[in-house]
């Protein structure tokens, strides 16, 4: 803990803190407020109640009850939102086992270590896009009824997938088994089907949909790339999910599922790795957000180095997938297509999601523009913006600091040192 909010709480403790007007000042050297074009030097906000009540100039001399938190030396930035994580996962070797050794309840457990990592690299909002045994959506109410430490979550739930499809459970299994998954475990086959999976998730509490639209690289199937729902079954989806308020997230990596996916009208690609100009063009003309997931891609491609990795058929799609997705990225920023900040976090390791932001810049993003992808767009694409994505008067108190000025090293990013949210903090330098 830092000497001064040391000395401040000290202080509040011999003198009282009943003064209804006490706050929790932070001096920030440098802020990046999300919504100014260009950072603020030397500003203290104030917090109050969990939210931001004022953004002033200067280092504001506490009054007494006040906390202050010394921030001179880092840079202040809106609480990170990362757009595609699965946070009841994480992949490894034994990934492919797991899934006949842990319970329910093993899963839940991971997911709740997972979310507090997660939440101390600065990431106080996400997307949880896909999980198993609902533990997305159990962690979410966890976290929100105060029981556990991580962010706040927009789950999916249970991606939907088609029979063999990217997120059909039972790829690879043996047929004695027995499984047939069907609507209520996120497999469907057919409008009707497409659209009970979608009143199965509202059932299940989800806030949003995720489909796989495409092949993808880390289920046991063949082809990373082709198209796995006709256009008509993502059309249900899509009209069903609009009756709950749901949005629709599909994955992608080949051109035709994206096409079909983006015509029938869902808000997001997830991947886009294979998309050609065509689908530049639709996306365009649709409005549909891309979340690119480079760090997934470079992932993949790094374990696919050593042979024994992944499962046989997993490996050559990881080796044609992973080193494309930076690309795709590059071009799709280039041509103006609209971008939110997004990692497929539980590919690669949690806790690590702001390596993505040095991926971005690299690929010839600004930091500024990273930045915001990471915060202001996200909020408004998840319609929160009221209260949250930016550093301004009245939104809730999510505050987090790296230590150096991240438009001049992206990399900073990865070193989040302060993390407050909701006016609680979590991580202090
Ligand atoms: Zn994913």
């Amino acid at each position: 803990m830092h000497a001064t909010i040391r000395a401040t709480i000290l202080a509040a403790v011999l003198f009282g803190t009943a003064d209804a007007d006490a706050a929790t000042l932070i001096h920030a050297g440098q802020l990046i407020d999300a919504v100014s074009s260009a950072p603020l030097r030397e500003r203290t906000i104030v917090v109050d109640g969990g939210r931001i009540t004022a953004v002033e100039p200067g280092y504001r001399t506490p009054a007494q009850g006040d906390t202050v938190i010394d921030l001179r030396n880092a840079t202040v930035l809106p609480g990170l939102m990362d757009m595609h994580v699965h946070l009841t996962s994480e992949y490894s070797r034994t990934s492919e086992l797991d899934r006949f050794k842990k319970d329910a309840a093993d899963v839940a457990l991971d997911g709740a270590a997972f979310a507090e990592r997660t939440l101390l690299a600065g990431f106080t909002t996400v997307r949880d896009l896909g999980d198993s045994f609902r533990a997305s959506i159990a962690l979410r109410n966890a976290i929100n009824a105060g029981k556990i430490r991580g962010p706040r979550i927009f789950a999916a739930g249970k991606s939907i997938a088609t029979t063999g499809g990217h997120a059909d459970p039972t790829n690879g299994w043996a047929s004695f088994l027995g499984a047939r998954p069907g609507p209520a475990e996120g497999v469907v086959n057919g409008p009707e089907q497409a659209a009970q999976a979608v009143r199965q998730r509202y059932k299940e509490g989800s806030d949003l949909i995720k489909i796989t639209a495409t092949g993808g690289v880390l289920s046991v199937a063949k082809s990373g790339h082709n198209p796995q729902f006709t256009e008509e079954e993502i059309r249900a989806i899509v009209a069903t999910a609009r009756d709950y308020g749901f949005k629709v997230a599909a994955h992608a990596h080949g051109a035709e599922g994206m096409k079909r996916a983006i015509r029938a009208g869902v808000d997001s690609i997830e991947h886009g790795t294979f998309m050609d100009d065509e689908v530049i063009q639709l996306m365009k003309k649709h409005g549909t957000w891309y979340v690119p997931t480079i760090m997934a891609g470079n992932w993949v491609y790094e374990q696919a180095q050593d042979p024994t990795f992944f499962p046989a058929l997993v490996r050559p799609k990881a080796l044609e997938v992973g080193p494309q997705i930076q690309k795709t990225f590059a071009k799709a920023y280039a041509a103006g297509v609209r971008i939110l900040f997004g990692t497929d976090t539980g590919v690669s390791a949690h806790g690590q999601n702001a390596k993505e932001f040095q991926l971005m810049v690299e690929a010839g993003m600004p930091p500024m523009e990273a930045i915001r992808a990471a915060t202001i767009l996200p909020a408004r694409f998840l319609e929160i913006d009221d209260r949250l994505g930016s550093v301004e008067p009245g939104k809730l108190a999510d505050l987090v600091a790296v230590p150096g000025d991240p438009l001049a090293d992206i990399t900073v990013m990865q070193r989040v040192n302060f993390v407050m949210k909701e006016g609680v903090v979590y991580k202090a330098p």
